[in-house]
């Protein structure tokens, strides 16, 4: 049994080397042919047009990470927060508030 797929196999080889020959010969004389030229004859299609390739803009490979390079945590964002100069809201001036505005403090002298 496996003597006899030896066999199969070695005239399988002896065929496939004839048809190589059989290939070698019948198209020694034709110049060699370009991977277009296969694709050409292959589909009937000829393309003389040239290709232009542009990059993208913006080229981001995995594992770079997200754009914003470092998570702000809620500390950051508060001490930012605190930053920023509180202004009233009746006047819009800083250092004091509706409650301390001396809008407030006049109307009541003035009652
Ligand atoms: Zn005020």
């Amino acid at each position: 049994m496996v003597r006899d797929i030896y066999g199969i196999v070695d005239s399988c080889v002896d065929r496939l080397e004839e048809l190589k020959k059989d290939v070698e010969t019948n198209t020694s004389g034709m110049p060699p042919m370009f991977n277009r030229e296969v694709i050409a004859s292959y589909y009937g299609v000829t393309s003389n047009e040239e290709i232009t390739l542009k990059t993208p803009k913006d080229i981001r490979n995995k594992g770079c990470g997200p754009y914003k390079k470092r998570m702000i945590t809620d500390k950051e964002k508060a001490i930012d927060k605190s930053k920023k100069s509180r202004t009233c809201s009746l006047c819009g001036l800083p250092s004091h508030n509706a409650r301390s505005c001396h809008k407030i403090f006049a109307a009541a002298a003035s009652k």
